[in-house]
């Protein structure tokens, strides 16, 4: 999500290690840079001014200028601002109410209602009792919608009666979550195209009925600039205790999330990456920074590899990786794992310098999407145990029968092998880092 920006202030960044020493003219002109590269991704302007300000107040000390290192020093004070512009730590919803209530609010298509179903999986998996209210008098649909996801996560619903006031029905809600003993009452309120005046008042009232612990804004990422104004709107008229920043995985130029926190003062507690239902991540300032700053956010990403993957069948395919005897088998296998773990572009981008991968070997990365994975996975079904453990024996005619057996064709089967051997070379270098990692974890 913040590839361009990554890029430009790398190369920001490389000129400036160049430099043995470095003069206050040469920082003005790295910064100067970083103002443009956080502006391209969408950076709101007075956040992006104040930010550089920031930075050059630190960067004239003597500890860069005397500094031996002084290219580095500068990075460094770029990412500490970087993660106080994020934040500075992560914050968490309030929970501790019987029931803790959560009014999620925001404009039509934010993603509101998948971001409610995800925040009331994640809280069941965590083991507390939580029901979803639909606050939404006007769309009939929009309560089948909640009341599906509700029923897909395993969760308690709730949905106004014909001709209920929403008061009356946010308060029968309230009363309903604390008699059924619900640890987290999640209300799923309606959305307008615009902030408007009507909406602002329903939300007003709602809010007096409820007196929720926690008012969060679900803002999409992907409206840019616009996002600013919307969440000041919001915070200005109701008053905010956070925000959720979702569809991150789109091709959202991620400034907004840069630009948010800072122009609100409100924390993001979340942010959604996928419209999966596992799809909805912590916010940490300091990972961002670091991913931002092509760093790479090797913690999430072990962390997301230890929740999906079960530490036998890594350290078994490891030791194959080791022994470097990978088979097709092997790679069914990490096919199902990868499969548990999302998308792959997700993935990837958490891996330290995917960032500076050119766009063409990212795309080809990505090309593993789930409809490819599906056909590797027939054509792998198709052969013998013998030709999975011996890929070398698959000749012509052997090709020709295993392509009949997946309905694929043989450019598909040889397509097919030439992607597991390069899986097999970065597998080697993934299940390095994972052992190293896994031993970390513990
Ligand atoms: P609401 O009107 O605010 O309730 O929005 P919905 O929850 O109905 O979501 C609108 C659309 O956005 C749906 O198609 C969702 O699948 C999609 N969506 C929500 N969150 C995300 C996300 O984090 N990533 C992506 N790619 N799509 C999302
Ligand atoms: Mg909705």
């Amino acid at each position: 999500m913040f590839d361009t920006l990554t890029a430009s202030l790398q190369k920001v960044f490389k000129n400036l290690r160049g430099y043995g020493k470095l003069t206050e003219r040469n920082i003005q002109e790295a910064l100067r840079e970083v103002r443009l590269a956080l502006l391209e991704a969408d950076v709101n302007y007075q956040v992006a001014r104040d930010f550089i300000a920031r930075i050059q107040a630190q960067c004239v000390g003597a500890d860069v200028l005397d500094s031996i290192t002084p290219g580095q020093q500068v990075i460094k004070h770029v990412h500490d601002e970087l993660v106080a512009l994020l934040g500075g730590t992560s914050k968490d919803f309030d929970l501790n109410g019987q029931p803790a209530k959560v009014l999620l609010l925001g404009l039509n298509g934010a993603g509101k209602t998948t971001t409610a179903a995800k925040l009331a999986r994640a809280w069941r998996q965590q083991g507390r009792r939580v029901l979803l209210a639909a606050c939404d008098l006007k769309r009939p649909a929009a309560v089948d919608q909640l009341r599906i996801l509700a029923g897909q996560v395993g969760v308690d619903f709730i949905g106004p009666e014909r001709g209920e006031e929403l008061q009356a029905f946010s308060r029968r809600a309230a009363a309903h979550a604390a008699q059924g003993g619900c640890n987290v009452a999640l209300f799923d309120s309606a959305g307008r195209l615009q902030v408007e005046e009507d909406l602002v008042r329903e939300l007003k009232e709602l809010k007096v009925a409820l007196a929720p612990h926690n008012s969060v804004l679900v803002l999409d990422a992907a409206i840019g600039q616009e996002s600013v104004n919307v969440a000041e709107t919001f915070h200005r008229a109701i008053g905010l205790t956070g925000l959720i920043l979702t569809k991150l995985d789109g091709d959202a130029r991620g400034g907004a999330a840069l630009s948010v926190q800072q122009v609100t003062r409100c924390p993001i507690l979340r942010v959604g990456v996928g419209e999966r239902l596992g799809d909805l991540e912590p916010f940490h300032p300091d990972r961002m920074a670091s991913r931002i700053l092509g760093m790479g956010d090797v913690v999430s990403l072990v962390e997301k590899a230890q929740a999906a993957v079960d530490e036998a069948t890594l350290v078994r395919a490891e030791e194959q990786l080791r022994k470097k005897r990978l088979s097709l088998e092997d790679f069914l296998e990490q096919l199902q794992q990868m499969k548990k773990l999302g998308p792959l572009g997700n993935l990837l981008e958490m891996l330290p310098g995917a960032g500076r991968l050119p766009a063409g070997a990212r795309e080809q990365a990505l090309a593993g999407s789930e409809q490819e994975m599906k056909r590797a996975e027939a054509i792998i079904r198709s052969m013998t145990v013998k030709e999975r453990r011996h890929p070398e024996v698959l000749d012509a005619s052997r090709k020709r029968r295993i392509a009949r057996g997946s309905g694929t064709d043989v450019p598909a089967v040889n397509a097919l092998l030439a992607n597991f051997n390069r899986t097999r070379k970065m597998m080697q270098q993934f299940g390095r880092t994972q052992k190293r990692l896994l031993r970390l974890g513990k």
